[in-house]
């Protein structure tokens, strides 16, 4: 382990390479219960492209696996450290390097905080949609590794959609240029897509173009309460069926409205069975909204209250973003992150409901409701190992419901290590092995992010 880290300190500027016990495990692990962390050899902090592709050299020679990691808000093990490992952080990679309002993109390094660039795009007219709620936090190359959705992507899409091509540095150090940087383009394989989503595990995101919108102005938020998940969900269905598309559909359900108010004292509805907020961006949006309001209400809600404004339709939103806080203050969490179709939502709330009942725990649940992603939170006491037994059979139960349901274990999060043995379920042997054979193709010894996903 001295070699790799004489080496390291020898290429690397002053203060790049961090080696104290205390520092390294800090940065051991993102925000996934249930993962297991390794332990580290060494931290490194790149600042250029040349630097990343000297410590994949370097990592390549010696055989030494490579964690890179964004701003470790993950949430499935994905950024956790793995023995003997280089922690690659890309946080001081964090330039905006260009936004151009003629081609509508925007190229970035991969350390840039999502909210920043949102902030920078708006600036200009413009904007970049996926917007996951951890926005203050979580990074572009982050972003990228997960395939990161989030509350407009209903409308929008989720991260896979905006990445138009990468600069990647490879296990071996070679910079590999994907994509394109035109409105449109079919040459040859499309790697550019493969590497969205992939976890660190084929290669190292050093540089990403991405296609902006126009900014599509204020949204304003409607809130309709119903005294059952069934009724919710018909109007989910109802909504979309009508031939509307809002700019987020979101349900929160009573545990975790509870959870928001408790937090922030919000005054949200705390009889409510569901709360379901619906946003419209464009300038029909008062229009829509209203009969988006008539449709919940034949759906059998119980009230629905416009937002009068833009404050109020900010403060539902940030009532929503503040969920997942919320929920991880009523003891240790887990989080799922199923998706099913649209028209299977009620009977994956109530199926995890059941599930709840039976293993006798709390699970809040929140749900990006338009596009069928819930998030289930299991909610437990890790000092009291039958509870924690339970909670890790309910989740592993969830994610089955969801596969029964014609859904997908990850919607947004990731495999990481969380859902490895759900992911070779979900694929099936052929589609497991071809899986292995791109990323032998990709990292041949195996050094990239060793052990997550696959
Ligand atoms: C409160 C909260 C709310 C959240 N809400 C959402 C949400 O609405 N939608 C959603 O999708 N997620 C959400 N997440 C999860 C998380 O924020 C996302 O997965 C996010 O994309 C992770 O970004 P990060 O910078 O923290 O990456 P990290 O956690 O550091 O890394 C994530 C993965 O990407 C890889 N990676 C990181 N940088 C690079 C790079 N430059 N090149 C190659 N691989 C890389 C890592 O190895 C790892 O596998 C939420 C998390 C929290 C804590």
């Amino acid at each position: 382990m001295g070699e790799l880290v004489e080496r390291l300190r020898a290429g690397l500027p002053d203060g790049a390479v961090a080696v104290d016990p205390d520092v390294t495990a800090a940065y051991a692990r993102d925000m996934a219960g249930f993962c297991a962390a390794g332990d580290p050899a060494v931290l490194v902090f790149p600042e250029t492209v040349e630097q990343v592709q000297f410590v994949l050299r370097t990592a390549s020679e010696l055989r030494v696996p490579v964690v890179p990691q964004g701003a470790r808000t993950g949430l499935s093990g994905g950024a956790n450290a793995v023995d003997g490992c280089v922690l690659l952080s890309l946080t001081r990679m964090d330039r905006i390097l260009r936004i151009d309002p003629v081609d509508r993109i925007a190229v970035v390094q991969p350390g840039v905080v999502n909210a920043e660039l949102s902030r920078a795009a708006e600036a200009l007219g413009l904007a970049y949609p996926p917007d996951p709620s951890s926005w203050e936090s979580c990074t572009i190359g982050g972003n990228i590794g997960t395939g990161a959705g989030g509350l407009c992507c209903v409308k929008y899409g989720v991260t896979a959609e905006y990445v138009l091509g990468l600069d990647v540095v490879l296990a071996d150090g070679q910079l590999l240029r994907t994509g394109r940087r035109t409105a449109k383009g079919v040459a040859g394989y499309d790697l550019t897509r493969l590497l969205v989503g992939s976890e660190g595990t084929l290669g190292v995101v050093v540089e990403a173009v991405l296609a902006l919108r126009p900014a599509p102005g204020p949204q304003l938020v409607l809130a309709a309460e119903f005294d059952s998940v069934d009724a919710a969900g018909e109007a989910v269905c109802a909504v979309v069926a009508a031939g509307h598309t809002p700019s987020l559909m979101e349900l929160m359900d009573a545990t975790t409205v509870r959870a928001v108010n408790e937090m922030a004292r919000m005054g949200l509805p705390e009889s409510t069975r569901a709360l379901l907020l619906v946003a419209f961006d464009g300038p029909d949006r008062r229009e829509r909204l209203a009969a988006v309001g008539e449709l919940c209400a034949a759906a059998g809600a119980t009230a629905v209250v416009p937002a009068e404004d833009r404050a109020e339709s900010e403060l539902l939103l940030q009532a929503r973003r503040l969920s997942l806080p919320a929920l991880e203050r009523l003891g240790t969490t887990m989080i799922d992150d199923v998706a099913v179709p649209r028209s299977a939502l009620a009977a994956m709330l109530n199926g995890v409901a059941e599930i709840a009942d039976r293993h006798r725990l709390t699970i809040g649940v929140v749900s990006h409701a338009g596009d069928g992603n819930t998030h289930p939170v299991v909610i437990f006491d890790a000092r009291d190992e039958d509870e924690t037994a339970r909670a890790r059979r309910s989740f592993d139960e969830i994610m089955a419901l969801g596969l029964e349901l014609g859904g997908t274990v990850t919607g947004e999060h990731g495999i990481g290590l969380l859902k490895r043995e759900w992911l070779a379920r979900e694929l099936g042997p052929a589609g497991l092995e071809l899986q292995r054979r791109i990323k032998a193709a990709f990292d041949p010894l195996g050094i990239l992010n060793p052990g997550k996903v696959l």
